[in-house]
């Protein structure tokens, strides 16, 4: 018997878990796959909007302003990397100038900061690769860039280590609604709570209607990308995202936090809520699509690796946050698609705000810990620290990861800190090993035998990620 389950440890599910840790709840997390943010908090633009597209009024608006505003201060409370790099609508035709001023309109509505619509000229002052047939551009200075796994695992971590106890390789497969309480049903234990949070990404519709009979439908909208080699990390400093025309919604072109070049995402609506698969012909649209914001396209071997992710889109078009009127204590955190991401520092605190009355709203805990330190990236540390560390630790001295420079003591601090990584995609968005030009080629086999010695597994036992994913 719980207080609280959450469903889902992506990042609304960590953010909800992480919010009601300050209190004196029993909170646990039940989540279908062996790692937190493996749903589609792994698989985005990592762009952390400024607020200027969603609909005044609607809670992605309301959300997304006040997500983008704390997220600095979260990301210097639990040591994620979080960048403030501005972004750039792009208008290329006149026609488009009317739509670019309704965003600009929009954004202001919504409260977002510091917008203005600049020359062609200005723009490519301040991004000399742009288009040269760019004639406009709103210009959002609060834009910014985000590291999707760090933010999700730094949540959950930070949850954990106030009292929130997670379940992996734990999928729900019902929900009974006896009297004052559910009875959560995964395919491992059943669970008793007495408010259940439904925090399932795409397949929220389908844990939604195991208490309602309130119809939700969440469409899974696949996004491709394409991902560069930090040669071309610095091609643009700025997001550059392309103003909608008739013929479809555009690209985005932009740095990641850690220095690579991200083009895409693609949008269909597909089926499958597990096709992440790319396709060729998608990747090709985010390409082509990518290159008209721009002089120079990096060449195709370039590109180290591709992706997707998928949006879930429920038909309403806005979050579904709040109980369903026929099921008390159920809290719904459903059509999270973007801006979700964004909206992460705040969501938890919105949904909490429903959950503690149904407690009798308990005081914070005197103890509860909210500062949380990452894995140090040894190679980026000022000499003086690093030659500490090394002395402290000669783990630290140890390169395994050559591409990204991660060293032994980093992936042996991802697998024995809280919430540890359990496989190589684990250590891979706890560390980067494996995220650079080789993706991977030459470090898995270090990797594998870490695991191996470390988990005191055989290492035919270690795991990609997931069940059966094993890696020899
Ligand atoms: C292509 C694309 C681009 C995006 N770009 C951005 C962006 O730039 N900025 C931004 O702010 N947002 C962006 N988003 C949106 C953002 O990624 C999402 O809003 C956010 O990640 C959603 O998080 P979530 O926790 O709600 O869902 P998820 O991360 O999907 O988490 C849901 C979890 O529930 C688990 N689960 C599902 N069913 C069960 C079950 N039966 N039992 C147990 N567990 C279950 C899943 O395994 C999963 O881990 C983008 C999304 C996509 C797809």
């Amino acid at each position: 018997m719980v207080d609280v389950c959450i469903i889902g440890a992506g990042v609304s599910g960590c953010s909800v878990a992480r919010e009601l840790s300050k209190y004196d709840l029993k909170t646990v997390v039940v989540e279908k796959a062996p790692d937190v943010c493996e749903g589609t908090s792994k698989a985005n633009s990592g762009i952390v909007h400024a607020g200027f597209d969603a609909e005044p009024g609607s809670l992605k608006a309301k959300l997304n302003v006040e997500g983008n505003k704390k997220m600095e201060e979260l990301s210097r409370e639990l040591d994620f990397s979080f960048k403030r790099n501005g972004s750039m609508v792009i208008c290329k035709e006149k026609e488009g100038i009317p739509r670019l001023e309704k965003l600009l309109e929009k954004g202001r509505i919504n409260g977002v900061a510091g917008l203005s619509i600049i020359s062609g000229d200005e723009a490519r002052k301040m991004e000399p690769n742009l288009s040269k047939g760019v004639i406009r551009a709103l210009l959002v200075p609060t834009g910014g860039i985000v590291c999707p796994f760090e933010l999700t695992i730094a949540l959950a971590e930070n949850a954990n280590v106030n009292g929130v106890e997670f379940f992996f390789d734990n999928c729900v497969t019902d929900i009974k609604h006896e009297g004052d309480r559910y009875r959560v049903i995964t395919d491992k234990q059943e669970i008793e709570a007495k408010v259940v949070i439904n925090a399932a990404g795409v397949y929220a519709d389908k844990i939604h209607a195991m208490v309602s009979t309130h119809p939700m439908h969440i469409t899974a909208r696949r996004g491709q990308y394409c991902l560069y080699d930090k040669a071309c990390g610095t091609m643009v400093s700025h997001t550059i995202f392309q103003l909608p025309t008739a013929l479809g919604k555009g690209v985005l072109f932009t740095p990641t936090v850690h220095g690579n070049l991200l083009v895409g995402p693609t949008a269909e609506d597909i089926d499958d809520k597990e096709g992440t698969n790319t396709t060729a012909s998608g990747l090709s649209e985010a390409k082509t699509k990518a290159a008209d914001s721009v002089e120079n396209m990096p060449a195709g071997r370039q590109m180290i690796t591709s992706f997707s992710g998928l949006r879930a889109h429920e038909d309403g078009d806005d979050f579904i946050i709040g109980e369903p009127e026929d099921a008390e204590n159920f809290i719904d955190v459903a059509g999270i698609e973007s801006p979700g991401l964004s909206c992460a520092p705040v969501i938890g605190s919105f949904v909490a705000d429903m959950v503690l009355p149904v407690f009798n709203n308990p005081k914070e805990k005197p103890n509860f810990i909210a500062k949380r330190t990452g894995i140090p990236h040894v190679a980026l540390l000022p000499e003086e620290e690093k030659e500490k560390l090394i002395k402290e630790n000669s783990a630290y001295s140890v390169i395994v990861c050559r591409c990204e420079m991660i060293t032994e003591g980093e992936i042996l601090d991802a697998i024995h800190r809280p919430l540890g990584a359990k496989s190589m995609d684990g250590i891979k968005r706890r560390t980067r090993a494996g995220m650079g030009r080789c993706q991977a080629g030459f470090c898995t086999p270090r990797t594998v035998e870490l695991i191996s010695r470390e988990l005191g597994i055989p290492m035919e036992e270690v795991i990609k990620s997931g069940r059966d994913s094993h890696v020899l």
